[in-house]
């Protein structure tokens, strides 16, 4: 027998099981599978974003033993960052939106980072959470992850989910679907993927209020109406990581389908995820119906449930904002085939 080797957790990123989904599979008529994100060390598909740009920053000399790492994050690359980062020797501060789950606050603070919350602002305002983050960064010698505009993080897709599907799927995946918050799994997934097998499709299940549907249908950034609950994605602007994307399909998913889909993959396949998980397992339910039967589609669980227990699993909270929790996903997909 070989001699075994032993890894602290930030070498166990990724690696995650690609899950069946089986009602959606049966529903559709092709193979629906979910990669298990929120199975990674800091529970969310960030922390393989974390972990790349932590590895390349050291590559580059830019982070040395007790460094800063600051960064502005809907919570998850923050959680990631200070999950490796602690494990590598760094210290984090969190610049977050005070509009996220206040389990993502707690989890930050119980991490050990310090968590700076912010109004939220837009991309344009001096304010917005990842302008602060370059400003502290640049005042105090820290190191700015800058997730949006690091292609570090397109890349760790690039290096791991897209070879994971591709293996893990034997080279028969068809479609690959998936929300944009930075753009970094899409992009990095779906150029690996490509490059395998250039028919594969690259899929952008969008939020309303966001601006990606309209950019990838046709090309213009000022379509972005309505508003989502779901956090991490809903992109406005072009990010260095989306740059060069090229997207076979995109859709628009509302938050009630996203949330017949949560509830769905609660109670029928013991999934517990968020509503960016959702938004993606509709799109790919969406690609399946309109171009199956028969096909292979991947898509991503981007985290746990358990961050948004007093929102989204609140009775109270969806009562007030007006979304429905028992809706049959037959009767949501059903509607809009
Ligand atoms: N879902 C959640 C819950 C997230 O936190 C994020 C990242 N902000 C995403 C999806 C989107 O991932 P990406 O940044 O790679 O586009």
């Amino acid at each position: 027998m070989s001699r075994p080797q032993y890894h602290g957790v930030d070498h166990h990123v990724g690696k995650t099981p690609l899950i069946r989904l089986k009602k959606l599979s049966e529903l559709t008529g092709c193979e629906i599978l979910a990669k298990a994100e929120f199975m990674n060390p800091g529970g969310s598909v960030k922390d393989r974003a974390a972990y790349g740009i932590i590895k390349d920053a050291e590559s580059r000399g830019l982070l040395k033993p007790g460094a800063t790492i600051v960064e502005g994050t809907a919570g998850n690359t923050g959680i990631g960052l200070t999950v490796i980062g602690h494990a590598r020797g760094y210290k984090t501060v969190i610049v977050i939106p005070e509009t996220q789950s206040p389990e993502k606050f707690q989890q930050l603070r119980t991490l050990g980072a310090e968590v700076i919350p912010v109004p939220a602002k837009p991309y344009s305002d001096p304010g917005n959470y990842n302008h602060i983050a370059r400003g502290l960064a640049e005042e105090r010698g820290w190191f700015w992850a800058n997730q949006f505009d690091n292609t570090a993080n397109r890349q760790a897709h690039y290096l791991s989910t897209g070879p994971e599907i591709w293996e893990q799927t034997g080279g028969t995946v068809d479609a690959f679907v998936a929300a944009v918050g930075t753009g970094g799994t899409l992009a990095g997934t779906t150029q690996f993927l490509k490059e395998q097998k250039p028919g594969i499709a690259a899929v952008c299940a969008d939020p309303y209020g966001a601006a990606m549907w309209s950019w990838f249908t046709n090309g213009n950034l000022d379509d972005d109406d309505g508003d989502s609950f779901a956090e991490g994605i809903g992109q406005g602007r072009v990010t260095r990581n989306i740059e060069g994307l090229a997207i076979d399909k995109a859709y628009r998913i509302d938050d009630q389908t996203a949330l017949a889909v949560v509830y769905q993959l609660l109670h029928e396949e013991g999934i517990f995820v968020g509503l960016s998980s959702g938004i993606n397992v509709a799109g790919a339910v969406r690609y399946a119906l309109e171009h199956g039967p028969g096909l292979t589609i991947a898509t991503i669980l981007c985290d746990s449930g358990a961050k948004y227990q007093s929102k989204l699993f609140n009775a109270e909270w969806l009562l007030e904002n007006g979304l429905e929790p028992g809706m049959e996903v037959e009767e949501v997909f059903g509607e809009r085939r």
